[in-house]
C-alpha cells in the first residue's frame, strides 16, 4: 500500500530515523533477560529490516504482538527518556509536581499511538456482510485525534467517509474503528486520508470510496505560522467518486461538516 506520500521519507530514512527492534527484546525476553533501552545501547536496536520500515505506512501494526513484558519495557524506556526531556528543557524532574510526569507522559504517548497495536483486519473481523444495497453509505463527523509525525503534537478534527456498495457492506461502527486504527499512529493528514479510503476499498471492494478530513494542526496553531483558525482539508476519492462528478458532489453535499 505504499504510494507517493510522505511515508516514502520514512522508508528512505538514514541514521537519524531510529527504530527500536522490539523483536530483539522479545527474544531476550524468552531468555528471561529484561532489557531497557538507553542511549548507549540504542544502536543495537536500530532497525535494519527495511520491510518493517515500510510497514509503518500500511496496516501491519508494529505493536500488535506485544507481550505484557514488552509493553512494560516500552513504558520504562519512554519514562526514562521523558525524564531526560524534562532535564533538557531546564526543569527539575525531582520537584513534586513533576515526579510522576515522565511515567504519565509515557503512558499518554502509548495511548496516543495505540493504533500500532491493531491492524485493520483485526478490527474488521467478520463485520463484512453480503447485501444488495446500492445506495451511498455515509458516516459523517467522526472525531479524530492524531499526532503529526513531524512535530509529535496533536492534530484533530472530523472525518466523513462514504462508499457506494457493490454487493458487500461493512458494519457501520467498523468505519469509525478503521479511522481509529490509522489516526492513533504518527501521521500526516494526507496519508491518513488515503489509508482510510484504501482500507475500505480493500475490505468491501465498493464501486467507490470517498473520505474527507478537516483538521486543526497544533503545530500550525502553537508554533511556526501560528495560524490559530486555520483548518486543513484533505480528501481521497476512489472509483466512482473520482470518475463521476455527480456522485462526488452528492457525497460532498451530504457529508458537509456540521
Ligand atoms: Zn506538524
Amino acid at each position: 500500500m505504499i504510494s507517493n506520500c510522505d511515508c516514502i521519507n520514512i522508508t528512505q530514512g538514514k541514521k537519524q530515523n531510529i527504530f527500536y527492534n522490539f523483536d530483539d527484546i522479545k527474544k531476550q525476553e524468552e531468555n528471561k533477560e529484561i532489557l531497557i533501552l538507553t542511549e548507549s545501547n540504542v544502536d543495537q536496536y536500530d532497525l535494519h529490516n527495511e520491510n518493517r520500515r515500510q510497514n509503518i505506512s500500511d496496516d501491519n501494526a508494529l505493536r500488535e504482538n506485544d507481550t505484557q513484558t514488552v509493553h512494560d519495557n516500552r513504558l520504562k524506556t519512554m519514562t526514562s527518556f521523558y525524564k531526560d526531556i524534562l532535564i533538557s528543557i531546564g526543569e527539575d524532574p525531582t520537584r513534586e509536581g513533576l515526579l510522576k510526569t515522565p511515567k504519565r507522559a509515557a503512558e499518554a504517548m502509548l495511548f496516543f499511538t495505540k493504533g500500532y497495536e491493531q491492524c485493520v483486519s483485526d478490527v474488521l473481523n467478520d463485520a463484512i456482510f453480503e447485501e444488495k444495497c446500492e445506495n451511498m453509505v455515509i458516516v459523517k463527523d467522526i472525531d479524530i485525534y492524531s499526532l503529526c509525525e513531524h512535530h509529535l503534537v496533536p492534530f484533530f478534527g472530523k472525518v466523513s467517509v462514504g462508499y457506494l456498495p457493490n454487493a458487500k457492506v461493512i458494519g457501520l461502527s467498523k468505519i469509525a474503528r478503521i479511522v481509529e486504527v490509522y489516526s492513533r499512529r504518527l501521521q500526516v493528514q494526507e496519508r491518513l486520508t488515503r489509508q482510510i479510503a484504501e482500507a475500505i476499498q480493500e475490505a468491501v471492494q465498493p464501486r467507490g470510496v470517498a473520505v474527507i478530513i478537516e483538521c486543526a494542526h497544533m503545530c500550525m496553531v502553537m508554533r511556526g505560522a501560528q495560524k490559530v483558525n486555520s483548518r486543513t482539508t484533505t480528501s481521497a476519492m476512489l472509483g466512482v467518486f473520482r470518475d463521476d462528478h455527480k456522485s462526488r458532489e452528492e457525497f460532498l453535499s451530504l457529508a458537509r461538516f456540521t
